[in-house]
C-alpha cells in the first residue's frame, strides 16, 4: 500500500502533452503536460515535486476524485457559502479552476477586486503565495484569505529572500553616498513590500513599472529593483537609460559581484531574479513565428529577456495582452509570449483570430499548477463546515508598511 504522501503525489499531476515534448524549465515539477485535468484514472506522471506536511493534510480522496465529481463538490460548497465567499482566479490558472472563479485577472487587479467585496468573509485566492498575501494586506479585518495549496509559491519571488535584500541594502547604503530608492515588483514577499514602505520605496506591477521608476528617480539618485531583473531592465531602457546604467546584484556575493566604482557609477541595481516561464521565450521563436505566419503580431510580457521584448511588436502585462488580443480585428494573428494557460484561454475565447504561444514546448507555471481542483474542493468543503484551512495571514507590522508601499504605487497610478 503506498504511503499517503505518495498517493497524493501520484494524483497531483496527470499531465501528458500530446506531442510528448516535456517542459525544460528549472521548475520541471509538472513534467510532461496535458492541459486538461484527467482525473485519477489516467496514467500518472512521475517526477512530481515532493510534498510537505502541509500538503499531506489534504485527504487523499480529494485527489482521487474525477474532474466531474470535484466540479460538483466545488459548486455545492459555493452555493452553501453564498456571498460569504469570493473565489479569485489568476490568468495563469488552469481551466478547471478558472471556471469556478468569480473574478479573474492579474495579481493586483484581483487583490483590488477582493478589497471591494467587503461582504465576503472568505477570499479564496487561486494563484500563488505572494498574491494571497497582497489580498490579505488589502482586505478588511473581518476577511480571511485562503490559498488552496500552500505549496503554490512563485519561483521568482523566492529568488529575493528578505535577509539577502536587507544585506544588499546595508552594503549599498554603507558604500554609496547617494539616495537609493527600493522598488519591488508585486511578485515578492509581503516582508519585501514592507521593506520598501519603510525605506522610502514602493511596489510596482508590470503595468506601472515605468511610472514607479520615474517616481523613485524623482526622489532619489539610484534604484534598487527586485526581484525581476528583466522587468527592471526593460523598463529602465524604455525610460531612455542605457545598459551601462545598470548592473546585476548577485545576492550572497560580496558587493553583489562589483567593485565600489561600478556600484557608484550605476543608476539601477537589478536583482538577479527571473521568471522561469518567461525566460523560455527567445528571438528564434519570434523569427519562426514571423516566417510561418505572415502578418503575425508578436506580443510578450516584460518578464521576458530584453532581446525578446526588443524583437516583439508589443509588450505589456497580462491584462494588456488579453485586452489587445480581445479587441483586435477578426482574422488577426497573434504569437504570444506568456504563460500557456492564458494563451490557450485567449485562443478559445477568440475563435475568429489565430492565437498561439511562441514556445512550441507548452510549459505552464508549475507553481500556479499546484492549485489542483482537489485542493479547491477541499478548502471549500472545510469552509462550508465552518473550518478555515490554509489561511494566509500577514502580521500587523508587515501589513502596515507594505500598505505604505502599495499606497505609493496607487498614488502614481
Ligand atoms: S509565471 Fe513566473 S512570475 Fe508568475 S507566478 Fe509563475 S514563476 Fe512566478
Amino acid at each position: 500500500m503506498p504511503s499517503q504522501a505518495r498517493r497524493i503525489e501520484e494524483s497531483v499531476v496527470t499531465l501528458v502533452r500530446p506531442t510528448g515534448k516535456t517542459c525544460q524549465t528549472s521548475e520541471q515539477a509538472v513534467g510532461p503536460i496535458r492541459l486538461q485535468w484527467r482525473g485519477a484514472d489516467t496514467a500518472r506522471t512521475p517526477g512530481v515535486r515532493g510534498l510537505t506536511p502541509a500538503d499531506a493534510a489534504i485527504p487523499p480522496a480529494y485527489l482521487e476524485m474525477s474532474e466531474e465529481h470535484l466540479r460538483q463538490r466545488i459548486e455545492r460548497a459555493r452555493t452553501a457559502l453564498g456571498t460569504d465567499l469570493v473565489i479569485l482566479g489568476h490568468h495563469y490558472q488552469r481551466e478547471e479552476i478558472i471556471r469556478h472563479a468569480d473574478f479573474r485577472g492579474d495579481s493586483y487587479k484581483l487583490s483590488q477586486l477582493a478589497a471591494n467585496r467587503r461582504d465576503a468573509r472568505y477570499i479564496v485566492f487561486c494563484g500563488v503565495h505572494f498574491m494571497a498575501e497582497s489580498a490579505d494586506i488589502l482586505s478588511a479585518p473581518h476577511q480571511q484569505v485562503i490559498l488552496p495549496n500552500l505549496e503554490a509559491g512563485c519561483s521568482m519571488a523566492n529568488m529575493a529572500q528578505p535577509d539577502d535584500v536587507e544585506a544588499c541594502w546595508a552594503e549599498l547604503t554603507g558604500t554609496i553616498d547617494a539616495r537609493i530608492v527600493p522598488v519591488t515588483y508585486m511578485n515578492s514577499a509581503a516582508s519585501l513590500k514592507a521593506f520598501c514602505g519603510r525605506n522610502g520605496g514602493l511596489v510596482c506591477t508590470s503595468s506601472n513599472a515605468s511610472a514607479a521608476l520615474r517616481w523613485a528617480l524623482d526622489r532619489g539618485d539610484k534604484v534598487l529593483f527586485f526581484p525581476d531583473q528583466h522587468l527592471g531592465r526593460n523598463t529602465a531602457l524604455r525610460l531612455g537609460y542605457r545598459q551601462d546604467d545598470m548592473l546585476i546584484w548577485s545576492p550572497r556575493v560580496p558587493s553583489g559581484g562589483h567593485t565600489v566604482e561600478e556600484l557608484r557609477a550605476a543608476t539601477f541595481y537589478l536583482w538577479l531574479g527571473w521568471c522561469s516561464v518567461h525566460a523560455r521565450f527567445s528571438t528564434e521563436q519570434i523569427r519562426w513565428a514571423r516566417e510561418n505566419h505572415p502578418g503575425v503580431r508578436v506580443i510578450v510580457h516584460p518578464e521576458c529577456k530584453r532581446e525578446v521584448v526588443d524583437a516583439a511588436d508589443e509588450y505589456g502585462s497580462t491584462e494588456l495582452i488579453a485586452r489587445r488580443i480581445t479587441e483586435s480585428a477578426p482574422g488577426s494573428v497573434w504569437a504570444v509570449g506568456t504563460e500557456i494557460n492564458l494563451v490557450s484561454r485567449l485562443e478559445r475565447e477568440n475563435p475568429d483570430k489565430t492565437v498561439f504561444c511562441l514556445d512550441p514546448v507548452i510549459c505552464p507555471c508549475s507553481t500556479m499548477y499546484r492549485i489542483h481542483p482537489g485542493y479547491l474542493a477541499w478548502v471549500l468543503d472545510r469552509l462550508a463546515e465552518g473550518e478555515v484551512v490554509n489561511r494566509i495571514a500577514v502580521d500587523a507590522e508587515t501589513t502596515k508598511w507594505a500598505k505604505v508601499a502599495l499606497e505609493r504605487m496607487l498614488q502614481i497610478a
